[in-house]
């Protein structure tokens, strides 16, 4: 067998060996027994946040790694969205939820949860010249809160809501905290409305914008959540949690993460331009942004990669199925299946394909790759059209030509028409790597920190939005630019023999 054939052999095994793990992924199970997954949406300080390093870290994070420590299991954290915290425990891709969840009658009704570990209620942050002195004073007004969460329960109007009962209230409801308060530093809302400590937390991050009101409002109880049913774990939990009260461990946590948690003093003083680079120091350096985006780079960059090697793959595969149909001058099943599957996929949006890559077939687990099937299946389909237009436009003489010097169809293919496509399909080839590197900036959505994610976790620490967002852009038109660079080269040279 040729050397070529044989990779392109290896290349279509590789992705099948993958696609069949997409059927069979690994159940639980097969895991160690001693490790638990444990579910949190790390956007609520001091109970869960992004540290330094990328990764979750807070009050709650250390708290179950201490009940893991004397209850002999491991934890291994997932960062996801809060409203899917609950459903991701029913369908058993979580073990446990930890994230600052207060104890409610309507998700007893989904999940157990164990012992109570903090006591919290709700606050309100105005800006500092705000009227506003009380929950009641919301009404009417335009409210920012977290999604699904108690706070957003608190202040929607409706039939068992006495407090805020003015219809024409506006609540804005935002994934993360930090956007809702992002959101009045700009104006855009009247107050948000969150639970307690992390109230504290973001007024403490913003002195010299925002104050906080203290109503009246019921306490609440944070607890963590197991699947329903689920005793064992829940027995556990309960253990661990009043081993480490007992000893002493609790209390520390409770010192380091929540007592101790500092304020962050943005400098102010200065001229414009010593306030800029003030700034620019804080929201990269001090914090370190510029690491968070180096990391999320290189996510970027390998996600783009290996997504992009794949498609071009599969788009190779089947262009060359969608073509046996020009051969054969009428349907074959090999078109048939290539022409389904291009249809599939340009019909459905890539964001959709992605959440269903990982959440229905790969079950909220191995996400990397999830990313990566999904990019490059959706590559795949764009790039077979683009092969298949290349092949087509070379000129039919050329075929013909090949064939009467007694090649056959598939050497005059591979001697003749593709080297000529080859020059055909550059162009556009190119222009479909540039859109996949710009369309993985979606992954985030399924808890992978690639640049853009970078960049909103950078807003999340130091609440401003211009300056992170800016540098995220600057920083995908800077991969672009040197992506179009490679490609005018690359054309060039492919013309060199070109007399036109
Ligand atoms: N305690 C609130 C709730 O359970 C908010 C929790 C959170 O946003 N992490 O709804």
């Amino acid at each position: 067998m040729k050397k070529s054939t044989k990779r392109v052999l290896a290349m279509c095994l590789t992705c099948l060996v993958l696609l069949g793990g997409m059927f069979f992924p690994v159940t639980k199970s097969a895991q160690a027994t001693d490790v638990i997954t444990v579910g949190t949406y790390a956007e609520f300080p001091p109970f869960e946040y992004i540290g330094d390093d990328g990764e979750p870290d807070g009050f709650d994070i250390a708290v179950i790694e201490a009940i893991g420590e004397v209850e002999g299991f491991e934890v291994e954290i997932i960062n996801m969205e809060f409203k899917s915290l609950i459903a991701s425990l029913s369908t058993g891709s979580l073990d446990a939820v930890i994230a600052g969840m207060t104890v409610t009658d309507e998700r007893k009704q989904s999940v157990d949860f164990s012992d109570s570990y903090y006591t919290a209620t709700q606050y309100i942050v105005v800006a500092k010249d705000s009227d506003i002195t009380s929950l009641a004073d919301l009404n009417g007004k335009k409210i920012a809160v977290q999604e699904g969460t108690t706070g957003d329960l608190l202040c929607t109007p409706g039939e068992d809501n006495d407090v805020i009962t003015d219809e024409n209230t506006e609540v804005m409801r935002f994934k993360k905290g930090t956007d809702a308060v992002v959101s009045l530093n700009n104006g855009g809302v009247d107050a948000v409305v969150i639970d307690k400590n992390p109230a504290e937390n973001f007024v403490a991050n913003n002195s010299d914008k925002l104050k906080l009101i203290k109503d009246d409002t019921s306490t609440e109880e944070y607890a963590i959540a197991v699947a329903k049913g689920d005793t064992e774990l829940l027995d556990k939990i309960n253990s661990g949690l009043a081993k480490i009260k007992e000893d002493g461990t609790f209390d520390k946590l409770v010192a380091e993460y929540i007592e101790g948690a500092e304020d962050v003093e943005t400098e102010t003083s200065g001229n414009v331009i010593q306030q800029f680079i003030n700034n620019l120091k804080y929201v990269f350096i001090d914090t370190n942004g510029y690491q968070l985006m180096a990391k999320g780079l290189g996510v970027t960059i390998g996600i783009s990669f290996c997504a992009g090697i794949l498609g071009i793959a599969l788009g190779f595969v089947l262009a060359l199925m969608k073509l046996t149909e020009t051969r054969k001058k009428r349907k074959t099943v090999w078109s048939r299946i290539a022409g389904a599957y291009i249809d599939i996929i340009r019909g459905t949006p890539a964001m959709v394909q992605l959440l269903i890559m990982f959440m229905v077939i790969f079950r909220s687990q191995y996400a990397y790759i999830a990313a990566i099937l999904s990019f490059g299946i959706n590559s795949g389909a764009y790039v077979a059209e683009n092969i298949r237009a290349g092949i087509l436009a070379v000129d039919v003489g050329q075929m013909e030509g090949g064939r009467s010097l007694g090649f056959t169809y598939g050497e005059t293919m591979r001697y003749i028409i593709l080297p000529q496509a080859i020059k055909n399909v550059i162009p556009a080839l190119g222009n479909e790597m540039i859109t996949l590197v710009k369309e993985t900036s979606i992954v985030g959505y399924v808890a992978i920190v690639d640049l853009t994610k970078a960049g909103d976790f950078i807003v999340s620490r130091t609440y401003q939005a211009f300056l992170p967002l800016i540098a995220v852009a600057i920083v995908y038109y800077i991969i672009v630019k040197i992506m179009t660079r490679i490609l005018a080269a690359i054309e060039r040279r492919l013309r060199q023999s070109d007399n036109r």
